[in-house]
């Protein structure tokens, strides 16, 4: 074991997203050595911004908002004026129709056509009346629908749209997904919802306004950046390649950046980066079954393609949802509704995601098709004129979503519990955790795991040996 002395005080965090960047920034404020390795060129992952040409735009517009004082307060602070308070107003385009989201009735019923609606209220009935008889065992992402909002509820918007995002039948979508999502949302309460907004009586669950970076919202990113690298270094371009341990604690990291190739030692590890990745980066590799539930959990990767455009405004909307399978991305949004900022005077931009799986017909397709395409099918939507396109740009976006398979839980208990045997290892983030997680929740996830680690350092600091400035090696004994 290698002596006190050698041992570099120093938490050093992989992935330089919200939830990296965000611990960075509370143990680099308390006065801890930070590293942070970013594999990318710029920070901010899933929530950095574009730009090019003076266009901006995020991978699919991220809206932040919060009901935790906490969070909200920490961002607020980090951001000052350069936040914007946001009206949201978004749209559902189904059966050629554009309805208000969330639903609002008339405009609904007229939409769908009132045979449509009553079927949607009998079959929503129907259902109450079967539960209330007997219980249905609710494992995939229908039962919990059908349950809730009736079969033709199902069939006309939740299927589409579900099996577009997945990319997989509904019946092998865990129900756990969508019961954590609209936790406690049922047809009736959407209605509800509808006709308290109808009469101007909002309930605060569904919020109207969010706050947004003028400049985007990889601006969060960047301020953490900076702020951490006043003390500290946010490395970029710079990829974990390696985690070496030995009696379940973390020795060092292998980073590969510009220069080459260097191992990093540190105290304490913050791994921020997809959970699958880190189990394969182990140096002594797992046990083979970890490795191989590691391997079955899924994402659902993302492609996002922006099309620059030479007019004001194109739509008023935040953002517009699009179900139907002949349109082949699933949600559209205009980045200058969001903050004028966003692109040159008199100039706007449209961004489509097209959900995929990496290596799919839509992930391998070239740049320029892809253009083409969502030009072909904003025109279909009446949206813009192929004349108007200034230029395009096309990202991808792997592990955009972790994939809540029917036994995707079993998988994930496997791999986090042998994540915690490792004494120095604190897992966090979307990815890491393998968790549907928000900005707020990737935030809240990276502060509490620095404070954890000052906490430690702390309980440590009150020890004897001076020289063990906070949790060093000498402490590290597995947790088993
Ligand atoms: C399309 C889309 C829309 C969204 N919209 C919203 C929204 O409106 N509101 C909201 O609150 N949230 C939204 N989110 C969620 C939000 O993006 C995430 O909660 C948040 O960005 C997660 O941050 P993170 O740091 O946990 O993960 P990530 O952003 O995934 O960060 C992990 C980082 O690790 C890096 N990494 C990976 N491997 C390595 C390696 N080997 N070495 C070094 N670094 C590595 C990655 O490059 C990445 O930067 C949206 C997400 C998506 C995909």
């Amino acid at each position: 074991m290698r002596k006190a002395a050698d041992v570099q005080n120093t938490a050093v965090i992989l992935g330089g997203g919200l939830t990296g960047l965000s611990a960075g920034y509370v143990l680099s404020s308390a006065g801890i050595s930070v590293k942070v390795f970013e594999r990318d060129s710029v920070v901010g992952g899933l929530s950095k911004t574009i730009v090019k040409d003076g266009f901006r735009f995020d991978l699919g517009g991220h809206r932040f908002f919060t009901k935790d004082a906490r969070i909200d307060g920490f961002v607020r602070t980090l951001m000052k004026e350069e936040l914007l308070s946001v009206n949201r107003t978004s749209k559902i385009y189904m059966r050629n129709n554009f309805f208000d989201y969330p639903l609002k009735p008339f405009n609904a019923m007229f939409g769908l056509g009132i045979l449509t609606t009553f079927k949607i209220m009998g079959d929503y009935g129907t259902e109450k009346l079967r539960r209330l008889l007997r219980e249905n065992e609710c494992v995939s992402l229908e039962d919990w629908v059908v349950n809730n909002f009736g079969r033709t509820m199902f069939n006309i918007y939740f299927k589409q749209y579900s099996e577009k995002v997945w990319g997989i039948d509904c019946k092998r979508i865990s129900a756990e997904w969508v019961a954590q999502r609209i936790k406690g949302l049922s047809l009736a309460k959407a209605l509800k919802n509808a006709f308290f907004k109808f009469t101007g009586k909002d309930i605060p669950t569904l919020t109207d306004k969010f706050v947004y970076p003028s400049l985007g919202i990889g601006r969060i990113s960047d301020r953490l950046k900076d702020e951490i690298d006043k003390k500290n270094a946010v490395y970029t371009d710079a990829g974990v390649e390696s985690v070496n341990h030995s009696d379940f604690c973390i020795d060092s990291v292998v980073v590969k950046d510009r220069k080459g190739t260097r191992i990093v030692h540190g105290t304490e590890f913050i791994s921020s980066m997809p959970a699958t990745k880190l189990v394969s980066l182990l140096n002594p590799a797992p046990p083979e079954d970890i490795l191989d539930a590691a391997a079955k959990l899924r994402f659902r990767d993302l492609v996002v393609v922006a099309i620059m455009v030479d007019r004001r405004r194109v739509t008023d909307q935040t953002w517009i949802y699009i179900p139907e399978k002949n349109i082949p991305f699933g949600r559209i949004h205009e980045p200058t509704n969001w903050s004028d900022k966003m692109a040159p005077e008199g100039k706007t931009l449209m961004v489509m995601e097209f959900f995929s799986f990496k290596g799919d017909s839509v992930w391998n397709e070239t740049d320029e098709r892809l253009q083409d395409i969502t030009i072909e099918n904003l025109e279909k939507l009446g949206f813009i004129k192929r004349s108007e396109v200034i230029d395009g740009m096309v990202v991808r976006v792997p592990k955009a979503y972790p994939l809540f398979e029917v036994g995707y839980k079993e998988l994930c208990k496997k791999v986090y519990d042998y994540l915690a045997l490792f004494s120095n290892l604190h897992v966090a983030g979307r990815t890491g955790m393998f968790r549907y997680y928000n900005m707020d929740h990737a935030i809240e996830s990276g502060l509490d795991t620095a404070e954890r680690i000052i906490q430690k350092n702390n309980s440590f600091a009150g020890d004897s040996d001076e020289e063990l400035a906070w949790a060093g090696a000498e402490k590290c004994e597995p947790r088993l």
